[in-house]
């Protein structure tokens, strides 16, 4: 569609979930300060000074998503696993990767989701 994804940020609403969670974006000031690992959140904005680790607390389910994503990803492996009953060394050259990119991806997606919730609630 036309957007352009270069395009200033408007009043009509923030960047997407999905890319602000891959770019780690910053809430208040866009910059890519939001993860300071790949699934660890900074604990400011190195560019604008947004209190990023105030506004992680109380994430407490973090944790309890991520495992239950690696469940569902192991299960589903296992399942595939009786099904085509590939070759050990191929079930986990495809797994591994898949499950921990599953795993940081679901992170860093909830992280973000947790910490724009949070920051536009403090905004109101
Ligand atoms: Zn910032």
């Amino acid at each position: 569609m036309g957007t352009d994804p270069a395009g200033p940020s408007e009043h009509k609403g923030q960047p997407g979930l999905v890319s602000a969670a891959l770019s780690g974006l910053c809430p208040r000031c866009g910059a890519k300060t939001l993860f300071a690992a790949p699934a660890a959140l900074a604990e400011e904005c190195g560019a604008c000074g947004l209190d990023i680790f105030a506004l992680e607390r109380g994430g407490r389910f973090v944790g309890v998503v991520t495992m239950l994503l690696a469940l569902v990803l192991i299960l589903a492996a296992l399942g595939i696993d009786e099904w085509l009953r590939p070759p050990l060394w191929l079930s986990f050259l495809v797994w591994a990767p898949v499950t921990v990119g599953g795993v940081l991806f679901a992170l860093r997606f909830y992280k973000t989701m947790w910490v724009y919730h949070q920051y536009e609630e403090r905004a109101e």
